[in-house]
Formats: C-alpha cells, sequence, structure tokens
C-alpha cells in the first residue's frame, strides 16, 4: 500500500503543478483564457510553475522519507527549497517566515506571530493535495496531517480550515476513483463540511454546495476568486469548480482561470482535485509536456 499511496500522492501533484503552471501562464489576459490554452508550439519544460508546486513537492518529500508531516521538517523542507529558488512568486509574508526558518530560527512564533495572529491565506490550501490522497484511508489522519503541514506558515484557524477543506476533498476524489462523478461530487461535500472546523471558509463552503447551477463567473461573484488571497476567498470556490468539472480537467482549469483571481493557486487546488480522481491520464498531454520537469530535491 505504502507504494500506491505515494502513486497517489504523485499523481495528485502532477495535476496540481500542471494546473499552477498553465494558471500562471494564462494568468495575464485570464478573459481570453479558451484562445490561449494551446501550448503545442511550446517546447517541452519550458512552462514554469510557481510556490504553490514548490510547497507541495516540500509536502510530498517529507511523506515519502518519513510517511508522516512533522512540523519541524516540513519547516526546515520548505525553508530548503526556497533557499535554493526563492523566485516562485512567494507572497511577502512567507519570504519573511522561511528565509528566518533558513537563518535557523524556530517556525512556530514566526508563524503565530504573522499577521499579529497567523496568516489566513490561501497558501496552505494551494499546496496541500498530496496529504489527501497520502493518508486516503483514513480521512482523520488526513485532517490532522493537513493541519500540522498549515500551520508551518499559516497559523490563523481559517488558514488551517482551508487546507483541511481541500486535503479532505482529495481524499475523497482518490478513494472513489471508480465512482460516477455525481457521487463523488456528493460526497466530497458530505466529507468537507463535516470535517472542516467552523468559521467563514466552512461558512462559505456551505454556500458554494447551493450554488450546483451556477455559472462559474456567478459562482465566483458570490464566493471569491482568490483576488484577496484569503483561504475564504480561495477554497470555496475551488471546491465549487472542481467538484463541478470531476470528469474534464482541461474544462475544469480553464473555467477555473477563466474568472481570474489569483489564477495558478486556483487552477492549482482545482488540477488536484480532478486528478486525484481521475489520475494522471486526465492531465492534456501537451500540458504535462511543457510544464517544466518536478524538481524533487529537498
Ligand atoms: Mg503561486
Amino acid at each position: 500500500m505504502q507504494r500506491n499511496k505515494l502513486t497517489f500522492a504523485r499523481e495528485t501533484l502532477q495535476g496540481l503543478s500542471v494546473g499552477d503552471a498553465i494558471g500562471e501562464a494564462l494568468n495575464y489576459r485570464y478573459e481570453e483564457v479558451r484562445e490561449r490554452a494551446d501550448f503545442s508550439l511550446f517546447r517541452d519544460g519550458t512552462v514554469r510553475y510557481t510556490d504553490d508546486t514548490e510547497m507541495a513537492l516540500a509536502i510530498f518529500k517529507v511523506l515519502e522519507l518519513t510517511q508522516s508531516i512533522d512540523e519541524d521538517s516540513l519547516a526546515l523542507a520548505f525553508a530548503s527549497r526556497f533557499r535554493r529558488d526563492p523566485d516562485r512568486g512567494y507572497g511577502r509574508m512567507a519570504r519573511r517566515i522561511l528565509r528566518e526558518i533558513s537563518q535557523g530560527e524556530p517556525w512556530e512564533p514566526l508563524s503565530r506571530n504573522a499577521f499579529g495572529g497567523g496568516s489566513f491565506g490561501n497558501g496552505a490550501a494551494m499546496r496541500v493535495a498530496p496529504i489527501g490522497s497520502y493518508f486516503v484511508e483514513d480521512l482523520e489522519r488526513v485532517v490532522e496531517m493537513a493541519e500540522r503541514s498549515a500551520r508551518v506558515t499559516h497559523y490563523h484557524a481559517e488558514g488551517i480550515a482551508g487546507a483541511i477543506a481541500v486535503a479532505v476533498a482529495v481524499a475523497v476524489a482518490t478513494e472513489l476513483r471508480d465512482q460516477t462523478p455525481r457521487l463523488v461530487s456528493t460526497k466530497i461535500w458530505d466529507e468537507v463540511l463535516v470535517r472542516t472546523p467552523s468559521g467563514e471558509v466552512r461558512d462559505r463552503i456551505g454556500v458554494a454546495r447551493g450554488l450546483e447551477t451556477a455559472g462559474a463567473a456567478d459562482a465566483a461573484r458570490r464566493l471569491g476568486n482568490g483576488s484577496q488571497i484569503s483561504a475564504p476567498d480561495t477554497v470555496p470556490f475551488c471546491l465549487w469548480s472542481a467538484c463541478r468539472c470531476l470528469e474534464d480537467y482541461r474544462e475544469a482549469i480553464l473555467s477555473t482561470i477563466e474568472v481570474g483571481g489569483d489564477c495558478d493557486t486556483n487552477a492549482a487546488i482545482v488540477g488536484a482535485i480532478v486528478a486525484a480522481y481521475r489520475g494522471e491520464e486526465a492531465i492534456p498531454a501537451d500540458w504535462l509536456r511543457v510544464r517544466e520537469p518536478l524538481d524533487f530535491r529537498l
């Protein structure tokens, strides 16, 4: 099972990183995303991924090496990758925390005191997906490990809730690969609403569930599109968007980018959930080909 769990986590990481890279590449003039989504003339490996993938790679490596998430190890993994490659679009607070960790400061006071009460940005949600696939057999463990992974940089309850919600959605999608999209999306909403702690993220997820017949632009107007870079402003829309297009990675990503906001992070979260359900084969071959190769070194 160890191998399977890692294989699932790797497929989810592929979905996350392709979403991240394509979302970043098409972020500019996002309204025209459908005309600009053809990458067939791009050379192999030339579309860069961003901090979402960088940090998800750190999570994946820590899982591979320790079969768990320990905050101290993860903090060092984040900091080590940041030191080697800082220009990946990290937010200002993330840069500050990671710089200080890499200078030997303990992560906890840095994270706890960020913004005077911990960050509730979307940065914990954007990277968490491999945890959902890895601990697919045990949702309680998914919640616990997602929380640990979040706390290293996002101490605020809403930042943590965003990570829990995404990890649970990914776990359900991984677990129910052989079930219909209809059943899977129902189960995603059920489990996410039960397991995400109370607060704004959870409240808005409740609203998102009721928007089944809305268009993407309308849903984004109601739920947010990540333009505030917060977990409540990002995660509910991403869950909605993924559940709407579980069977079609390409359409899920395009309709997510089309509403603007935090395009790379939104597409990373949506891409991870869809790939958790449909596997790596769901990712368009030309998108996978042009994304720069994943660098797994810690
Ligand atoms: Mg990013």
